[in-house]
């Protein structure tokens, strides 16, 4: 095949279904992913009612905007979280594939892109770019080819990979965390065939590794927990906590894993040995009114108590012993540098035509739909240049 079209976004998740949904119809759009079905993750995401977005987010409105443009409503949980009015995440691919799917959206499904190269270079792998180079302005080529490898079940042996070219790239492969939906790394390894740069990435929103005695997994108790890396505290989250064979997870320790990282150089089974938590099972008591109690029982339960003693209420302290892995992550901490990039339009300061969007950005945020708006934000903005760019007079 040797297709040629206006943009190409890599990746049919959240940002790359923002992108396309603000990319102007007039323009020839391929859209690529890994997956059968666009948006998958989203499916996924705030246990199926989607967390859109969060009242602390700078471009809060940004996203509200977008989503009413496209007709879902939209409410706030009083905490400052935003879902769909409805509490289905599937509404939300819906509504994003409502226009899509009336557009001349060619759609390559199952389908991995392993390569992109600006026209005027060679792809690496498998021979001479094949793409069309009709990309031509001001007397220079314009224009990347995009290799692509069917990895349908259904695929031929004869098959071979497919070479498209593209006036504009919108990279939305994701991160790392939750491979089962697509996300495996691949983006990195495209970003960095461009010339960019990326931190090392963690797997983080996800439990912590620390071993607990007989009897506790399985409780579930309400207190802080503190991150302490180096003998320093980090930082202090609210909520519940849930004690499993793997250690501790819930919202306020998923919140925490963003600062457990590895520093550059340092192997990260020994960054783990510079973090502990310490857990207040009692916020609301003083340490004077636990100090006198003879039992933690009546605080927290019983079989929390026959570990817990009253003196140690207040500050539990337990080694980290790491972080979930990939699999049980629902974001990625590091990725490619915002510093090569124009945040203002996501176009890539070293690859001219190339845009990032979403998670592969060295941009992460807490549980509550930080992510999520970073994903719009971003692919709205690439869309929204890539269509000035591409129509201007
Ligand atoms: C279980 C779970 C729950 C979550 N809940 C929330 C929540 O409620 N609120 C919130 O803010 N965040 C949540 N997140 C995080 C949020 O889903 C992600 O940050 C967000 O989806 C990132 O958007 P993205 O477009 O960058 O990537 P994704 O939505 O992950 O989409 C990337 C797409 O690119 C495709 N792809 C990857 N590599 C290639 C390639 N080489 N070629 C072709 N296609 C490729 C993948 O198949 C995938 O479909 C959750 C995450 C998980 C795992």
């Amino acid at each position: 095949m040797n297709q040629s079209f206006d943009v190409c976004i890599i990746g049919a998740g959240a940002s790359g279904l923002a992108a396309a949904n603000s990319i102007d119809p007039r323009l020839k759009t391929a859209i690529i992913d890994k997956n059968s079905i666009p948006g998958r993750k989203i499916l996924a995401t705030g246990g199926g009612r989607c967390n859109l977005t969060n009242e602390a987010c700078p471009r809060l409105q940004m996203t509200l905007d977008f989503f009413h443009g496209l007709g879902l409503e939209i409410f706030s949980d009083g905490e400052g979280r935003y879902y769909p009015y409805s509490q289905n995440a599937s509404d939300v691919v819906e509504i994003l594939m409502k226009d899509l799917k009336k557009r001349d959206i060619e759609w390559f499904f199952e389908r991995e892109v392993i390569n992109i190269a600006p026209v005027n270079e060679e792809i690496s792998e498998g021979g001479k770019d094949e793409g069309k180079k009709d990309g031509k302005e001001d007397g220079k080529e314009e224009g990347f080819s995009v290799r692509i490898k069917n990895i349908s079940k259904n695929k031929k042996a004869s098959d071979e990979d497919d070479i498209i070219f593209a006036r504009k790239v919108i990279l939305s492969p994701g991160g790392k965390a939750a491979p089962a939906f697509g996300t495996t790394g691949s983006g990195y390894a495209l970003a960095k065939k461009t010339g960019h740069g990326c931190s090392r990435v963690y797997p983080i929103l996800t439990g912590i590794n620390c071993r607990l005695p007989e009897g506790v997994p399985g409780i579930r108790a309400r207190g802080t927990v503190t991150l302490v890396e180096d003998g320093a505290p980090v930082e202090t989250k609210k909520g519940e906590i849930q004690f499993t064979k793997e250690g501790i997870s819930g919202i306020c320790v998923f919140d925490l894993t963003p600062h457990i990282k590895a520093r550059p150089g340092e192997d990260p089974r020994d960054a783990f040995k510079r973090y502990k938590v310490i857990i207040d099972f009692a916020p609301d008591f003083s340490r004077e009114e636990v100090g006198k109690r003879e039992s933690s029982f009546g605080i927290v339960t019983e079989a929390l108590a026959r570990w817990v003693p009253p003196d140690k209420l207040k500050n539990m302290e337990i080694p980290v012993e790491g972080v979930w892995g990939w699999d049980k992550a629902q974001a990625t901490g590091g990725g490619v540098l915002t510093e090569s990039i124009d945040m203002e339009t996501m176009e890539s300061g070293i690859c001219p035509g190339l845009f990032f969007a979403g998670e592969i950005l060295d941009i992460q945020g807490p549980c509550g739909g930080f992510n999520l708006q970073n994903a719009w934000e971003t692919g709205i903005i690439a869309g929204r240049s890539v269509s000035e760019q591409m129509l201007k007079p």
